[in-house]
């Protein structure tokens, strides 16, 4: 039935419809395990693509949704509120700003990562024009970056493999340089077996063409879209420290709002509440969506700064046109306050520190292999880029799906994750034990030697 009824996000049909392919169902799944219809195991290795937080199974939040249910599931969020999204918007709030007065104001209701782009971008653009600042217009956005597959969230994405075949669809924004070390053509360091962002050598070109992209737009920008610290979907790419707020400092001095797309690093995935929390910046417009609920419902929010919103204060006509049938939905705002009391425990953040730094020791095994080229982490993500010839960073063609041979592979260790092109990754639930962690990293590793067979470093992978 799912091959004759279904058309799966980001998947080829061939594969699909093979029949040699083993479609996995999962029909329940418990703390970090996932199991299929014929009751096999597997370690859910990318936290249910990058949302789980707790695991599965979490008994405070399906207690606090059932508890929910019994109330009501949804109701209108179009001139209605409800008990429980005010709760959860001045929760978010206040943490965010961590007290600052002048920083969030108001809390936008949506329902994934996508539409909580689309309001930011929405709501910046807006702003500006009410505000008496019409020519402000354009948007700077990092190279590779992703941010979702609505046309708003698309037109900001900078990623030629996800958005290429909609270009003409698109409203223009311009790309600034990645702060990818790794494959950075002005990183002058020699390979070593480490994280390319702590050895490299450079002068921070990077930086310098986000200024000269700044300068070009003088007076017209309305805001600069980066996932801080880490960018997902473009391959787990880890920025150096200190790019984000210098990147933060230069949008604000060129009179720009700085929108942080905060749907995969938010919840304690990079080990701070916040990614930007990291490094101290404070953004204008905060997306969050994936973690929000611990994994559970899809829900998400944008956080907008006093500043951003006031313009909108007055008549109808200053109305903001953005909402979705489902906003501010009980269910989700039930499971995200659940989420968030656990979060603030203290148990739960020693826990996480522990993980983090074991995964750092045991990801250093990954080096052994020669079809490795990087292997980089940042709290609890980890990424594994696979080449074809480490010395010269050759990549596997994109068309060979390596990192979905590999990760093809890790099913048959007990392991399912999804690679983002050439990059294995793994994103544990949050308060995995040491031992699913080890097992996850082990699985990993298996599967890349059943890939390639022989260490030799001249062997092509087995296809
Ligand atoms: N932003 C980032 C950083 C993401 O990683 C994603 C999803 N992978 C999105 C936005 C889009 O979120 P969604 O799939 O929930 O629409």
């Amino acid at each position: 039935m799912d091959r004759q009824y279904i058309w799966h996000p980001f998947t080829p049909f061939d594969s699909w419809l093979s029949s040699q392919y083993d479609i996995l169902s999962i029909t329940r799944a418990q703390g970090a395990y996932l199991y299929d219809q014929q009751g096999r195991a597997y370690l859910d290795g990318n936290s249910s693509i990058w949302t789980n937080i707790h695991g599965h199974q979490c008994v405070e939040i399906n207690r606090a949704i059932i508890r929910q249910l019994g109330k009501v599931a949804h109701s209108s969020f179009l001139g209605l509120t409800n008990e429980l999204a005010p709760l959860l918007a001045k929760n978010l709030v206040t943490q965010a700003n961590r007290g600052d007065k002048n920083a969030f104001s108001k809390v936008i209701f949506s329902d994934d990562g996508s539409t909580a782009i689309e309001a930011a971008v929405k709501v910046v653009f807006q702003s500006h024009q009410l505000g008496k600042r019409a020519q402000r217009k354009k948007f700077i956005c990092l190279g590779g970056g992703y941010h979702g597959d609505t046309v708003g969230a698309m037109s900001v994405g900078q990623s030629s493999l996800f958005h290429g075949a909609y270009g003409a669809l698109l409203f223009p924004s311009t790309s600034v340089q990645s702060p990818y070390c790794y494959r950075c053509p002005y990183n002058r360091a020699k390979s070593q077996e480490a994280d390319a962002r702590l050895y490299r050598k450079c002068k921070w070109e990077c930086i310098g063409d986000l200024k000269k992209k700044l300068r070009s737009v003088s007076g017209q920008l309305a805001g600069v879209v980066m996932e801080p610290l880490v960018q997902g979907a473009a391959g787990m790419i880890m920025h150096p420290e200190g790019y984000l707020s210098q990147a933060a400092d230069l949008t604000r001095k060129q009179g720009g709002w700085l929108i942080l797309d905060e749907v995969m690093t938010g919840f304690y995935r990079t080990g701070q509440l916040f990614a930007h929390f990291h490094e101290d910046v404070r953004p204008d417009a905060l997306a969050l969506a994936k973690g929000l609920t611990g994994g559970y419902l899809p829900l998400a929010t944008t956080l907008v700064t006093e500043e951003l919103v006031a313009p909108f204060y007055g008549g109808v006509e200053r109305t903001f046109y953005h909402g979705h049938s489902y906003s501010g939905n009980q269910l989700g705002c039930a499971a995200a306050l659940a989420n968030l009391k656990l979060l603030d425990k203290p148990s739960f953040s020693v826990n996480l520190q522990k993980r983090i730094a074991e995964m750092s020791d045991l990801s250093s095994r990954f080096w052994e292999h020669p079809f490795v080229g990087d292997v980089r982490q940042c709290g609890l993500i980890l990424g594994v880029e696979l080449v074809r010839d480490r010395r010269t960073k050759e990549p596997f063609p994109w068309q060979d799906r390596i990192g979905w041979q590999v990760c093809e592979a890790a099913r048959k260790f007990g392991l399912l994750t999804r690679p983002s092109g050439n990059v294995l990754i793994l994103m544990p639930r949050l308060n995995v034990t040491c031992r699913e962690l080890r097992s996850m990293i082990e699985a990993l590793e298996a599967a890349l030697y059943d890939v390639f067979p022989n260490e030799n470093k001249n062997m092509k992978p087995d296809k």
